[in-house]
């Protein structure tokens, strides 16, 4: 706990096999000087987040090792007699695997937000309660996984408290399927095409930043202009 801030509470909570102690305490809002006006960011599968200004963000990758250990630990775990010593002893192992899982990702996930919220004035972010997206079910999983629900929580909080501002766009907004170039639409752009090319103007980049680019512009005057166009080509 930094010195000189008062707790407002103090939660002392189990997991795995170590107590942990977290207090809650309250600070100021403080401005931080912003190098970029608008930033559109578009999360995705493979790539945990793109930025409009080009930067992307990898996700925690290091989990994935430790999410295999788990499969096999609770794998081997299935014939062990339920309340014997040797499955409490492998009970807390995949418990503290949960647990450095859950690190990682919100280590990546504080890391990324913080880094928008302290460098940008406005920050697009897509809407993704999506029920086309959750619908597919891979889909669903990768944005579980991402911890997506966290990454706009914690922008929220983080842009209050560095003097930013969150807009989140439209739903229907067609960000991956536009060019960000000169506005052609690409309807037949599927999840797995990595790549956007244009057939308009002849661009050519990853997916995600195209996606970016256009949430970076992304307005709520546009959105309403064309929000009934694009409501079938959710994308
Ligand atoms: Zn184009």
């Amino acid at each position: 706990m930094p010195f000189g801030y008062k707790p407002k509470n103090i939660t002392i909570s189990r997991q795995a096999d170590s107590w942990y102690v977290s207090f809650k305490v309250e600070t100021e809002p403080k401005d931080t000087p912003k190098a970029v006006d608008k930033v559109g960011v578009d999360l995705g599968v493979k790539t945990l987040a793109y930025l409009s200004t080009g930067i992307a963000f990898e996700g925690a990758k290091s989990y994935k090792k430790y999410e295999k250990k788990l499969a096999k630990l609770q794998w081997r775990n299935r014939n062990k007699v339920i309340g014997s010593a040797n499955w409490k002893k492998a009970q807390i192992k995949i418990a503290r695997l949960h647990r450095r899982i859950a690190n990682i990702r919100q280590d990546t996930l504080h890391k990324l937000t913080s880094y928008l919220a302290k460098n940008h004035s406005q920050i697009v972010i897509e809407d993704l309660n999506v029920s086309g997206m959750l619908k597919n079910r891979k889909l669903a999983k990768a944005i579980a996984d991402m911890g997506f629900h966290e990454f706009r929580r914690q922008l929220e909080y983080k842009c209050k408290l560095y003097g930013s501002q969150l807009i989140v766009a439209d739903r229907f907004f067609p960000s991956s399927k536009t060019c960000s170039n000169c506005g052609w639409h690409n309807p037949d752009l599927k999840l797995s095409d990595r790549w956007f090319l244009c057939i308009g103007c002849g661009s050519f980049l990853d997916r995600d930043w195209n996606a970016a680019i256009n949430l970076s512009r992304w307005s709520h005057h546009r959105s309403h202009a064309c929000g009934q166009v694009a409501a079938d080509s959710l994308g």
